[in-house]
């Protein structure tokens, strides 16, 4: 039988990084060297991991980086006063909160707190209400990358069916909104789908594009399909104990790709591109605030 092409993220995400290197160099030449700062308030080793791959992405580009870790311990108005720092050096164009921060620091206060022109996560209300309004900013870097694989992978989006699963804050809704959009690579139908939806299938079955992003493993298998159908996985699950551990998405692989026309892979999809599209964003940030037209 057929199986499903693999839209390649590390190979797309290889491209965007390139983009990304030839943006540095032209900052350079101008005298700007772009800055990422990230900010860590938080013991999960999960987040130490994130922020240190963060940060040698960064290194791989030309993006000069900055690690500021708060105390577990601190007062939270310690991590204010750290990001009202970052907000004032100008050496910094983008600054980076890893989410999520230790438990009783108020989040969205510090999202709110972060300047929206260095807001490269696109998670400041400003920047979100920039989204929905139509007049988008920094938009959130998984739904960006997101995105750009479905453009990489020939699917025409104006006017698709996009079944979104998963309708958090990070994911679901920026990437519903973005999709919604007016223009070339928007003006998707689109449905979002949440835990309490009726009937998962039926919505599933008659999308032309469908993205899961909803943290249970496998949860949408091949004959949930529509035959042909687009099919990015966002999930991350680690499933199994010792040796077994493995990497699962929200996408039963196995059964999807007999059915999909495309599918991404977990690990080597969307993941990479999340990563990528952060120093996009980075650049654009740096871009932005000194004045240069980067046209990317
Ligand atoms: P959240 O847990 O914040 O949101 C999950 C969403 O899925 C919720 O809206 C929830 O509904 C919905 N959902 C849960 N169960 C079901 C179900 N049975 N049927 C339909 N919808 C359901 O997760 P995130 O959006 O932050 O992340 C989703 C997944 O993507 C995770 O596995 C995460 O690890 C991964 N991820 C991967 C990234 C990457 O770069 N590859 C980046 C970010 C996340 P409700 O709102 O009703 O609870």
């Amino acid at each position: 039988a057929d199986r499903a092409d693999v839209i390649d993220g590390e190979a797309v995400a290889a491209a965007v990084r390139e983009t990304v290197s030839e943006a540095v160099d032209r900052l350079r030449s101008e005298g700007v060297t772009p800055g990422l700062a990230t900010v860590l308030m938080s013991d999960d080793p999960a987040s130490e991991t994130y922020v240190r791959m963060k940060q040698r992405d960064c290194e791989d580009v030309g993006i000069e980086s900055r690690h500021v870790e708060i105390d577990t311990d601190a007062p939270q108005s310690e991590l204010f006063e750290t990001i009202d720092e970052l907000n004032a050096d100008p050496a910094i164009d983008g600054i980076l909160i890893q989410r999520p921060l230790t438990e009783g620091v108020d989040e969205p206060a510090a999202l709110r707190r972060v300047d929206p022109e260095k807001d490269v996560d696109g998670f400041h209300p400003e920047n979100v209400g920039r989204l929905v309004t139509g007049d988008p900013r920094f938009v959130p870097c998984t739904p960006l990358g997101i995105q750009r694989l479905l453009i990489e992978a020939g699917v025409e989006i104006p006017g698709s069916d996009v079944v979104v699963v998963g309708r958090s804050e990070l994911v679901g809704k920026p990437l519903a909104n973005l999709l919604l959009g007016r223009g070339d690579d928007a003006d998707a139908t689109v449905t979002v789908c949440h835990s309490k939806t009726d009937d998962l299938a039926a919505h599933v079955s008659r999308a032309d594009v469908v993205v899961v992003a909803a943290g249970v493993p496998e949860l949408v298998t091949g004959e949930m399909l529509a035959p042909g159908s687009t099919v990015i996985d966002v999930g991350i699950n680690a499933v199994g104990e010792g040796d077994d551990r493995e990497l699962v998405g929200d996408v039963e692989y196995e059964s999807a790709s007999k059915v999909a026309g495309a599918i991404t892979p977990v690990p080597g999809g969307v993941g990479p591109m999340t990563r990528a599209m952060l120093l996009r964003n980075t650049v654009t940030a740096a871009a932005r605030q000194s004045g240069v037209d980067l046209d990317l």
